[in-house]
């Protein structure tokens, strides 16, 4: 039975779970970033003119916050060089002209039996396929699974999925339900742990019924079926929801014990041990009044916004909005001619109808957002020190806690833009640690050379 958290909203889920998985044909070329993780990005491996194997390694770092990167197609590199990134500006891409034969690269053969059991192998594996957190936070697996031992006792998937539009994730538990859980298994044993918990929300329950029918028991898994509320499938609700623990706030969730990863890492997870196939694909959704009708496709990373567009239909309205995502917590994409990577959960394209900015907003009081707000914040008076730019005041509200989940601007009956101005404050309180960083630093390098130059 889980635990239930403060606020949360029921949006118009928009989902279309009933539409078919289709897979979109890679494009003529790919045009795969360097950059498709937190951490350090990777620098290219390949060099123009090199010819690769779907799966071959064309990108790594040695830094410990860092996955490789991987070939989608076979074919031949031909530019190394800047290109359109999702999240904006223009980053470091391999540039290769697909050669439709998809020739597999067979560097990473699937694990032995043994080697299936042995956490060592099972995390060497996770870093080598490059594998990511792939519900959009895009931290390297390996990484946070190597940074919770001796700390987690509780893993927990996340199958929740609350985002309206999305559903690569209920497509995925339909259509692999035993890869699932084999993979689920496996980052159980990468974790040191027993048993896994897999968070699935009620809206999902001929998944559920799917799941339980395969006896996740016998690879440690239980399934938790959960509330159908929005943000679920938010890290600190889905820990609250399987094991009534709070993250504190600035807190991590290793703190409280407890590590989390989405439905497609642990899939990948299935494919790089079982299949010996790296992370170059994932399923998302498409979606949108511009598009008129919701896609879930099959997609290899590197293909380029605009193509994908063209492959199911081109527009029917003119889009205004790119969001990378779901429509509450994505990320906007101002160039449609980036690419998508491991963490494109949804490519949404929205009209002007949909666009909820007007030119006053006003704040009647009503005190909805405190209602529905799931980190039990005061969204109205975090808005009002933001406008006077009052950091002590906002910092007493506690808006560096906020997750950003969008409920309390979905909300406001007022319009106001609540979530957008909490990014945009926690930037820049960023901004200002790190100013006061290089002035700590700068006196401390003045210190020491007055320090010196008196001991001559
Ligand atoms: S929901 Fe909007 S209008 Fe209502 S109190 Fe909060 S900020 Fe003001
Ligand atoms: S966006 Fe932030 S303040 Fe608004 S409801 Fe979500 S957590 Fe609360």
């Amino acid at each position: 039975m889980p635990f239930k958290y403060h606020g949360g909203v029921h949006p118009n889920y928009m989902k279309a779970p009933d539409v078919p998985v289709i897979s979109i044909t890679p494009p003529p070329q790919v045009i795969v970033p360097m950059a498709q993780h937190i951490g350090a990005p990777c620098k290219p491996i390949v060099a123009v003119g090199d010819y690769v194997t779907m799966g071959q390694k064309i990108g790594d770092n040695p830094a410990p916050v860092s996955a490789p990167i991987h070939s989608p197609v076979s074919g031949k590199v031909i530019a190394i060089e800047p290109r359109p990134h999702p999240l904006g500006d223009n980053i470091p891409a391999v540039v290769i002209e697909n050669d439709y034969q998809d020739t597999p690269c067979t560097d990473l053969a699937p694990l032995t039996e043994a080697e299936l059991q042995d956490q060592e192998a099972i995390l060497t594996r996770i870093r080598e396929a490059g594998i990511v957190g792939m519900g959009g936070a895009m931290f390297p697996t390996a990484f946070k699974i190597r940074g919770g031992l001796g700390k987690v006792d509780t893993l927990i998937i996340n199958g929740a999925e609350c985002e309206p539009y999305l559903n690569g994730d209920h497509w995925t538990m339909r259509l692999h339900p035993e890869e699932l859980l084999k993979g689920i298994q496996l980052a159980r044993i990468a974790s040191g742990l027993d048993k896994a918990y897999y968070g699935i929300e009620k809206n999902k329950q001929d998944a559920i019924d799917l799941l339980n029918s395969k006896n996740p028991a016998q690879y440690g898994v239980e399934i938790v079926p959960e509330e159908v509320k929005y943000p679920q499938g938010g890290e600190k609700l889905q820990i609250k929801a399987i094991t009534n623990r709070e993250v504190k706030p600035g807190g991590l969730p290793a703190g409280v014990g407890c590590n989390v990863i989405s439905t497609q890492t642990a899939y990948a997870i299935y494919r790089a041990c079982y299949e010996g196939v790296p992370c170059f694909q994932r399923t998302l959704t498409m979606g949108g009044s511009a598009l008129g009708k919701s896609v879930n496709a099959t997609v290899r990373v590197g293909t380029p916004i605009r193509y994908m567009v063209e492959q199911v239909g081109g527009f029917v309205k003119e889009p205004r909005k790119i969001v990378l995502g779901g429509p509450m917590m994505g990320l906007i994409c101002s160039n449609i001619d980036a690419v998508n990577i491991k963490g494109t959960a949804g490519l949404l394209f929205f009209t002007e109808e949909e666009d909820r900015n007007v030119e006053n907003p006003t704040c009647i009081h009503c005190g909805q957002c405190l209602q529905v707000c799931p980190m039990k914040l005061e969204p109205v008076y975090m808005y009002k020190y933001f406008q006077k730019r009052d950091f002590e005041k906002m910092q007493k509200y506690h808006i560096l806690d906020c997750i950003e989940c969008g409920c309390c601007s979905y909300n406001c009956p007022g319009r106001l833009p609540l979530t957008h101005t909490f990014k945009t404050a926690k930037l820049l309180f960023a901004a200002r640690a790190a100013e006061e960083k290089a002035r700590a630093e700068a006196a401390a390098k003045e210190a020491e050379a007055k320090k010196e130059a008196e001991a001559k």
